[in-house]
């Protein structure tokens, strides 16, 4: 611990931040942000003293954990050098951000446009496959989320999310496969995956194909409860967009750069995409940066015709000179291959264990370090433990289960009946073994409230 507890220190911050931080997501009045002094690894620790293994990885971003000594170093020394300079600029910092993840993105996605997070990468994505088509709608799924910018929140398969302010635009939802709660009520991952294919080309055939610029999809769905698809369903995708000449859009936001032990969610399943968008894990949000990277037909179309988009902080020098340094940390320390390892032989383990012993996990999904519990009240009828958009006393199981994390030392992830195992990718084995001892003892209280 870098810094040392002093709690009177925690108290002036907490106060300052009241009187004057205006919180994402919240009802300014109803929370009580926990005042946090420091962080390294897969450790932060607030000014009491009270150390939390963070479970989350702040917002499923610190893939390489915090502090890392390559980074830091990395940050300093380009600001000593260069701080800033407009996108309109060749700079050595930004050419070599671009050629790391041209390098690692798949088929020739080669052209990256840098934002300062993923809701800007999804929003010019989405304008990029407008332009490239000439056509106007966008298909995503229910059960996604892209961002809180004006396309990318309506885009997001989520109604708690749709702002009351603003329409959704030539956005139509479908639903993606999800067995376990199968919206086509099928009973296997090929049947789900059979359905959730011929669900999708009916929307597109009623929609129209001719006025479908794009289908959006996380390549495994993160906040809405980390959903792996079946073995095939991503090809069919990228078939069903070729054969009626729409853009398909991989948002990697969350499951890009290591989380779920390879480079990219699309590796694991050898799918293309036209556009694919990245932020998060690409510097583990040590400065802001997201981006877009694209493929050569659709580069091309911006050849002879200005692209009408940009931003002043578009490849940043310091976010581009962390996004290097975590890169080549990354590919240095083999940290994606321990994230596979961790997943296959470690948490993947470990949480199918804790689903035998406890009667509120109804099931276990994941990859890498990209890992779902979601909890139920009845095994059987798999009704959830807390209900869809669960607030006040419905909501008091999950809150008495993440209470219970916390107080052991472990910061969980929760959203709604789910807990996300999601610590960086730089976790060993033997926190992993802890996280997995404090989840045990914190399911007896989720338990409590089984039938
Ligand atoms: N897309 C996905 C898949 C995400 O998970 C997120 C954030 O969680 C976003 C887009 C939005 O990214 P940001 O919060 O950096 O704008």
């Amino acid at each position: 611990m870098s810094t040392l507890p002093d709690p009177s220190a925690g108290a002036a911050v907490k106060a300052a931040d009241r009187a004057h931080v205006f919180h994402s997501w919240s009802a300014q009045g109803l929370i009580d942000p926990p005042a946090v002094a420091g962080a390294e690894g897969a450790y932060f620790w607030d000014y009491d003293g009270n150390r939390y293994l963070d479970f989350s990885s702040q917002l499923v971003n610190t893939n390489i954990g915090h502090q890392h000594p390559k980074v830091v170093a990395a940050v300093q020394e380009q600001a000593g050098r260069l701080c800033t300079i407009a996108p309109g600029f060749a700079v050595d910092v930004r050419s070599e951000a671009a050629r790391l993840v041209a390098g690692r993105t798949p088929g020739d996605l080669d052209k990256i446009f840098f934002t300062n997070g993923g809701a800007e990468a999804v929003e010019n994505a989405v304008r990029m496959a407008r332009l490239h088509t000439g056509r106007p709608k966008l298909l995503s799924a229910y059960r996604s989320y892209h961002g809180a910018t004006a396309a990318a929140i309506n885009l997001t398969g989520d109604p708690r999310r749709w702002p009351s302010d603003t329409a959704s635009a030539g956005v139509v939802h479908f639903w993606g496969p999800y067995l376990y709660r199968s919206p086509f009520h099928a009973t296997s991952e090929e049947e789900e995956c059979a359905r959730a294919l011929a669900h999708l080309e009916d929307t597109i055939v009623f929609e129209g194909p001719q006025t479908i610029a794009a289908i959006i999809l996380e390549s495994v769905v993160g906040t809405a409860g980390i959903l792996v698809p079946p073995a095939g369903y991503l090809a069919g995708v990228r078939e069903l967009c070729d054969r009626h000449g729409i853009v398909f859009i991989l948002d990697e936001v969350m499951a890009g750069f290591g989380r779920t032990g390879r480079w990219f969610a699309a590796d694991h399943w050898g799918v293309t995409p036209d556009l694919l968008t990245f932020a998060k894990g690409v510097n583990s949000g040590y400065v802001p940066l997201g981006g877009v990277a694209i493929s050569a037909e659709i580069a091309a179309t911006f050849d002879r015709r200005p692209y009408p988009g940009g931003l002043t902080y578009s490849g940043h020098p310091l976010a581009c000179a962390s996004a290097v340094a975590t890169i080549e940390a990354m590919a240095e320390e083999g940290i994606v291959e321990h994230a596979a390892h961790l997943g296959e032989h470690v948490l993947g383990p470990g949480l199918r264990a804790l689903a035998e012993r406890h009667p509120s996990v109804g099931e276990v999904r994941g990859m890498g370090v990209f890992w779902a519990l979601e909890l139920v009240k009845d095994r059987t009828t798999r009704e959830p433990l807390v209900p869809y958009n669960a607030a006040g006393e419905a909501a008091a199981p999950m809150n008495a289960f993440a209470a219970a994390c916390k107080k052991s030392g472990l910061w969980p992830f929760v959203n709604m009946n789910r807990t996300h195992v999601v610590p960086p990718c730089t976790l060993t084995e033997a926190e992993a073994r802890e996280g997995l001892a404090i989840l045990d003892e914190a399911l007896t209280v989720a338990d409590s409230h089984t039938v």
